[in-house]
């Protein structure tokens, strides 16, 4: 009997991170240790359902505190870091980008060389088959015009803070694979939604909005694109790259689930209209607000090689998903509720986009 595979996640508190951490727990025998700074971003009651599993572990620790980060991975010995930790907020990069800079690209140079001090203690641990996973997203990119899909090989554009910083840490990590050897993979994802999503973001503000009549915020004409993958999805992703995807390549994720926000908030509206109707459509929340700067008009991702290569296929699509998380919004408010009173006025606004 081989022992366990051990898992280390950063970020593991957040949004895609909790969907990692709780697809793991469920579904492997994996040992899993979440590294996490706990920033407002977090939340451990996403991660209610798994903490009391014998296999999960969580440490509160910032990425950016290098030598706690070289502790860390000496004492755990993970076969495994899935890196999901990061700001990722477009509009607070927008008002305030320095914690960016310092998590995303810092942060990231900090595990990347925790890494190498793990790898360079354990050459000839032939049991181990370390896999470095850095999480990134589509936005690196830039934007698309109408037509065409971001592949692997897609030149970098980044026009945000938030997405700058993504694309410098993608940038280590390749780097670190090419001049070091450590086997780092590089993901690259399209928009996630689902449940435990944090209430500032496009679809779990819209919801909540709508649920409590509330106007509906949109950016610009609402005309701008992205392509929607359900977080459970991206988890399963996750797993399937860090396990099977070759060091050194990057692969996109994505399901060819494109939207205006405009769609997506017609969407919600109508489907809370039918589980849960109101006086009035809750269309006629919707509120048009000037535009975000530098806002990308479309993105949208060609995940064929993550298809062909390792076999990855989205379960849900956009309407399975988004109904799910409707529903799921609607029957948690214990989940949600303290956030919206404490660190979020659902009225403010500025928090729209999708990203
Ligand atoms: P999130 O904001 O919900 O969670 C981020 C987590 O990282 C939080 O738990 C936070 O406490 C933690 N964190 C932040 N700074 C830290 C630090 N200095 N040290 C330790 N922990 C820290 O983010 P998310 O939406 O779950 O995204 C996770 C990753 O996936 C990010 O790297 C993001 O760039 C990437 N991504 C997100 C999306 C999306 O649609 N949400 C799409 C593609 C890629």
């Amino acid at each position: 009997n081989s022992p366990p595979v051990k898992v280390l996640v950063t970020g593991g508190a957040g949004f895609i991170g909790s969907a990692l951490v709780r697809h793991l727990i469920d579904t492997t025998h994996a040992r899993v240790t979440v590294v996490d700074k706990l920033t407002y971003a977090a939340n451990l009651d996403s991660l209610a359902p798994v903490s009391a599993s014998p296999r999960y572990t969580f440490i509160r620790e910032d990425i950016c505190n290098a030598p706690a980060m070289r502790d860390i991975f000496l004492a755990e010995r993970p076969d495994y870091v899935l890196h999901l930790a990061a700001e990722t907020h477009v509009d607070r990069s927008i008002s305030g980008s320095q914690q960016f800079i310092q998590t995303n690209i810092n942060g990231t140079y900090n595990l990347l060389e925790a890494a190498r001090a793990l790898q360079a203690e354990r050459s000839g641990d032939l049991r181990s088959r370390f896999r470095f996973l850095h999480v990134s997203t589509d936005e690196v990119y830039g934007s698309l015009g109408p037509d065409g899909l971001f592949s692997e090989t897609t030149a970098y554009d980044p026009s945000s803070p938030y997405s700058a910083s993504k694309a410098a840490s993608d940038h280590l990590a390749k780097a670190w694979h090419r001049t070091y050897g450590l086997p780092v993979i590089v993901s690259n994802c399209s928009n996630n939604y689902g449940p435990y999503h944090f209430p500032e973001k496009l679809i779990p503000l819209i919801i909540l909005n709508a649920l409590e009549g509330q106007r509906l915020p949109v950016y610009g004409d609402g005309s701008n694109i992205r392509d929607w993958l359900h977080v459970e999805d991206h988890a399963r992703a996750l797993w399937r790259i860090a396990t099977t995807g070759r060091p050194g390549e990057t692969y996109n994720v994505g399901g060819l689930n494109e939207r205006t926000n405009l769609q997506v908030v017609h969407t919600i509206c109508d489907l809370l209209d039918e589980l849960r109707p109101a006086n009035r459509p809750r269309r006629e929340l919707i509120e048009f607000v000037s535009d975000r700067p530098g806002h990308d008009q479309r993105y949208a991702i060609d995940a064929a090689k993550l298809q062909t290569e390792l076999g990855w296929k989205a379960e849900e699509t956009f309407d399975t998903g988004i109904r799910k998380t409707v529903e799921w919004y609607i029957d948690h408010p214990e989940w949600w509720g303290p956030l919206r009173k404490s660190v979020y006025s659902g009225d403010r606004l500025g928090l729209l986009a999708a990203s």
